[in-house]
């Protein structure tokens, strides 16, 4: 068993001999289209080339290219430093502290141009958990190709000679549609968490598989990710969310053991039948519009995943004698507070997320001025899809959601006829029933702001 691991972590390296050489292939076997390649990924590399320096497309561009799809960046890699990269370009910044990039602005296309960095790993400071903190070395380019994460990540297109370089036998792994990791896993991991989220959004993403050895210290690592700054792992998140297969990434992170404290509680919610009816369909309509390449909100996203954990705390709370609206500010206080520990969702996302749930109770309001004014809220039309996916995963009666329709598509006379007609579901026609009010134990430091005026 363990020289059977042993001998597929090493079957890389076996596999392609020294992978300090790559693999050269021509146009005729990596059969890249020219087309798809930018024109001013193109002018970056001929500029840089001319000036006498080595420069490639690289990472997920080659890869996409690979695939025949279009990627939907370029990043560049060269042997000129970044002080010499801008000095090339009329418009070029050089960002980062700890990784010095330069991005270069064409218009508004960005193409970030970084220099080949060495293998340094060793002596590169860690915390105590051995994740990279920093490590800012440049090197060649075969040690570039070393650091990188996965096999089919790790090559190197020149547009001016149409080939391709391959160290790690990526072209393979592009053929077998495999996910391998470069290198010993547990190590790659080790220094950098984050990768394992990667392999997860990767493998959904372009329907691969991930190679046994990349896969199997997940489980057991995955606690790792904690330790990673929050911002970092929401960027991550997003990108998995916003990939256009995020129900397929869930589902892998599931898989993989990964979803454990990810986003606290979305394990449980998943389990629920309804809750996992909801996230389903929403992360359904999210794909979709990300592969018609339609916007998609962050704030939308994340306040879908997190939905049914405020439900479930908006009923506590009214239990416990809250009104309903002040209830759900609180529920969605709590949410929130438990989420931005581990994912530091930024400020306008909250807020974005806090604006589509209060919203929900105001849909149930379908008498008097309620409706007209509801349609003005800056955040309508997300307010409404959100209602639209409570009713088609079964939370509420759909009745609403057809109502609020015909009611946006209906002129004025239309509208008041609309009103007029008594809704099915009477529940939001009845005058609320007075509870108690309780005195709210909770310290006034929540974000709820505004509780009481609403009511
Ligand atoms: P996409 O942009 O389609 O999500 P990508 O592969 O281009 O995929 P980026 O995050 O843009 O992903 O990274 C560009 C390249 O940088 C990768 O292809 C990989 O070679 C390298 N890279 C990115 N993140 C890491 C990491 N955590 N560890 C090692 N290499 C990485
Ligand atoms: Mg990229």
């Amino acid at each position: 068993m363990i020289k059977k691991l042993i001998r597929r972590i090493l079957g890389t390296k076996q596999k392609n001999g020294d992978t300090s050489k790559a693999v050269v292939l021509t146009a005729k076997e990596h059969r890249i289209d020219p087309k798809l390649v930018s024109a001013n990924a193109v002018r970056v590399t001929s500029t840089l080339q001319q000036a006498g320096f080595k420069a490639f497309l690289v990472g997920g561009a080659v890869r996409d290219l690979l695939l025949g799809v279009k990627p939907k960046d370029f990043d560049i890699a060269t042997n000129a430093t970044p002080e010499q990269v801008k000095r090339l370009f009329r418009r070029a910044f050089i960002i980062g502290k700890r990784f010095q990039i330069v991005h270069v602005m064409f218009g508004q296309d960005l193409l970030e141009v970084t220099t080949f960095r060495g293998t340094s790993t060793d002596a590169a400071p860690k915390d105590e958990h051995g994740r990279v903190l920093r490590d800012n070395t440049f090197g060649e380019q075969h040690e570039d190709a070393l650091r990188r994460d996965f096999t089919i990540n790790a090559m190197y297109y020149d547009p001016a000679t149409q080939t391709v370089l391959d160290y790690h036998g990526g072209m393979a792994d592009i053929r077998n549609k495999t996910l391998r990791i470069i290198g010993v896993p547990e190590a790659r991991y080790r220094e950098d968490p984050v990768r394992m989220l990667r392999v997860v959004r990767f493998a959904a993403k372009l329907n691969f598989v991930i190679d046994p050895a990349t896969s199997a210290p997940i489980r057991v690592m995955a606690p790792l990710i904690n330790n990673v700054p929050a911002a970092r792992v929401f960027d991550e998140m997003l990108k998995l969310l916003m990939s256009g297969s995020a129900l397929a990434c869930l589902q892998q992170l599931r898989k993989e053991g990964l979803h454990h404290g990810l986003l606290p509680l979305l394990d449980v919610v998943l389990e629920q039948p309804l809750g996992e009816k909801f996230v389903r369909l929403a992360l359904a309509s999210t794909d979709e519009r990300v592969k018609q390449g339609k916007p998609v909100s962050p704030g939308f996203l994340f306040a879908s995943l997190l939905w049914h954990q405020v439900l479930e705390k908006w009923k506590a709370y009214q239990a416990a004698g809250e009104y309903p609206i002040p209830a759900l500010h609180l529920a969605a206080d709590d949410v929130l507070n438990t989420q931005t520990d581990k994912l530091a969702l930024q400020r306008k996302i909250a807020s974005d997320m806090r604006d589509i749930w209060a919203m929900q109770p105001r849909f149930e309001r379908r008498i008097g001025k309620s409706p007209y004014k509801l349609l003005e809220h800056l955040r309508m039309r997300a307010g409404y899809d959100f209602l639209l996916l409570r009713c088609a995963s079964g939370e509420i009666d759909s009745e609403i959601g057809i109502w609020w329709t015909a009611f946006m598509e209906a002129d004025g006379p239309g509208r008041e006829a609309l009103l007029a007609k008594k809704p099915s579901s009477t529940a939001e026609a009845a005058p609320a029933k007075k509870r108690p009010r309780r005195r709210r134990s909770r310290s006034a430091g929540g974000s709820a702001g505004g509780t009481a005026k609403t009511e």
